[in-house]
């Protein structure tokens, strides 16, 4: 049987972070689903179909990772997909709080349902896509924190701003 993971998140925009995450879950399982969540009340700087086309750009040489997006319960999104384990990475205790309770919280939704915790890098565990917005917005540089490939994308949508 065909072992697939799911790995949810805003991902807006992706981060180096992210995609150390998504490189080591992909030699773990035979398939990783990268699901970009789709929250009406949240006004992001991409929307979803960017966020996803950014994504598919950066992973597009991985050959067990596909991304999609979707909205909903997360164990609903996963039932359909025929997965029953939840990627997450912890970059510190914060995460770990927070996670914890999701993890719990969707174990009681669909007992079925393993959450699985992959510890961030060192060198990225300060990363956010939060704080890539910010370092962007007041000029600061941002080589080395998301892939080469889209920081004119990123560049682009801050100045627009
Ligand atoms: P962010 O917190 O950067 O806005 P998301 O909400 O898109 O990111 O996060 C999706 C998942 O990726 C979460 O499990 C989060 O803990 C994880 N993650 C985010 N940044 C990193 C990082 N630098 N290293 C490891 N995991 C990360």
């Amino acid at each position: 049987m065909k072992r697939s993971a799911v790995y949810p998140g805003s991902f807006d925009p992706i981060t180096k972070g992210h995609l150390d995450i998504i490189k080591r879950a992909s030699q773990i399982f035979d398939e990783v689903i990268v699901a970009v969540l789709i929250n009406p009340d949240k006004k992001g700087l991409f929307n979803i179909e960017e966020r996803v086309e950014l994504i598919k750009r950066v992973t597009r040489d991985i050959e067990n990772v596909k991304t999609e997006s979707f909205h909903g319960l997360l164990v609903d999104y996963m039932n359909e997909k025929g997965s029953n384990v939840i990627i997450k990475g912890l970059r510190a205790v914060s995460d770990f709080e927070y996670e914890l309770q999701m993890s719990h919280m969707n174990k009681k939704l669909d007992a079925t349902i393993e959450t699985v915790f992959l510890m961030t890098s060192a060198k990225y565990s300060y990363l956010s896509s939060s704080s890539i917005k910010q370092v962007v917005m007041f000029g600061g540089c941002i080589d080395d924190l998301v892939p080469n490939e889209i920081i004119p994308d990123i560049m682009l949508k801050i100045d627009k701003k």
